[in-house]
């Protein structure tokens, strides 16, 4: 068989999103997962392609502006590829308004959209209209964003990995010889790794629990942002609840007490998930880089190795241009990547 040109390392939505974009530009792609596709963070159920708020402009927001304007193609791509539903829709996000402090914050902010966000997307103050698929919104004011999408974990995996196949890549489970570069996209043992590497703490795994309700008929609705949570509607009828934030953690798959505790949270907020029966529940460790931003580049003091890592809350956000990045690095010897990111 031929040799690879790239060996990619982690079949999580990184790994699996470096792969397809270096075969899409002809490369020979070797992919290796130790466990399974989505043994890590990416397994789960929410999905949210969520924007960050239109101020304080910086490299991280304007990476994640880019890559949240690219998913639509990128993941028509993959379906048509795959022939598979990687559940992506572009259905836009609810934020209630507490008062109008926050109102009049919200409007500042939508004004700064028009042009931090190009005319591509807008955030909006809409009145509430006490409909049932809304969030609380104590002043009577809603934020309305555009840009917000979202993706079903588990399904755009699967789709990934059926493009991938269907590229000729060939996916590893268990151990195999690396060939050519190597791009770790390993997630929290990545981060564990490269810590060990450098000596000093390159990030960790934040545990995070997550739930999803059997609720139909909502896929083309906004999904809900209610002070951290999110509530996601997916087109298989399922409404994803997400998620907790765990910093100590004895088990780090295991979903516990935080998980009844953030299903009633929502029930208590949205009366319309209240008799919608449990059909799931999940617990998984992002990977948070020390800079809480994406970690990408060459591996200090490794030549030929490279890391796509740090997605953090927002990895499947930011996997297109992630991948784009690292793989202009690594295959066309282009480094467009911001200096924040280096590992
Ligand atoms: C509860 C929860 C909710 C979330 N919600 C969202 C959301 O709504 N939107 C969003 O964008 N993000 C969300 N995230 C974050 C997102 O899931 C992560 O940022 C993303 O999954 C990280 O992907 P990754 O590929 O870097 O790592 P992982 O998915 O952890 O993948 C790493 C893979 O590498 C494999 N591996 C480990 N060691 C090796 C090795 N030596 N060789 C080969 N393979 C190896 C592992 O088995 C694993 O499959 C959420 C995370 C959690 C936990």
């Amino acid at each position: 068989m031929t040799r690879a040109d790239l060996t990619v390392r982690g079949g999580g939505i990184f790994g699996l999103s470096v792969a397809w974009e270096a075969v899409q530009r002809g490369a020979r792609v070797r992919l290796i997962e130790s466990e399974r596709i989505g043994a890590g963070a990416s397994g789960g159920l929410v999905g949210a392609l969520a924007p960050h708020t239109p101020e304080g402009w910086n490299p991280v927001k304007a990476f994640q502006l880019a890559s949240l304007l690219a998913a639509e193609d990128w993941w028509r791509a993959v379906e048509a590829a795959s022939g598979l539903s990687a559940g992506y829709a572009r259905a836009g996000r609810l934020q209630g308004l507490a008062d109008a402090a926050a109102v009049a914050l919200a409007r500042a902010r939508g004004l700064a959209a028009e042009t931090l966000w190009q005319g591509r997307a807008h955030w909006r103050v809409v009145p509430a209209t006490g409909a049932d698929w809304e969030p609380p919104a104590a002043s009577g004011f809603l934020i309305h964003d555009t840009l917000s999408a979202r993706v079903h974990p588990q399904q755009a995996l699967a789709a990934l990995t059926a493009a991938l196949s269907a590229k000729a890549a060939e996916i590893v489970l268990g151990e195999a010889e690396e060939q050519g570069a190597v791009i770790w996209a390993i997630g929290a043992a990545g981060l564990e790794a490269l810590s060990r590497d450098l000596g000093r703490k390159a990030g960790q795994g934040v545990k995070g629990q997550a739930v999803a309700v059997h609720l139909p008929g909502h896929a083309a609705r906004p999904q809900l942002f209610i002070d951290g949570l999110h509530i996601v509607p997916h087109a298989d009828g399922s409404v994803a609840i997400g998620s907790t934030t765990e910093n100590q953690w004895t088990a780090a798959r295991t979903t516990d007490a935080q998980a009844d505790a953030l299903l009633a949270r929502a029930r208590d907020l949205v009366p319309l998930l209240r008799d919608a029966p449990e059909v799931a529940r999940w617990a998984g460790l992002r990977p948070r880089a020390a800079s809480r931003g994406p970690l990408l580049g060459a591996w200090p003091g490794r030549p030929g190795h490279f890391i796509a890592n740090g997605g953090f809350k927002i990895g499947f956000g930011i996997a297109p241009e992630a991948a784009r990045l690292i793989c202009d690095l690594v295959l066309d010897g282009r480094d467009g990547i911001p200096a924040e990111f280096a590992p």
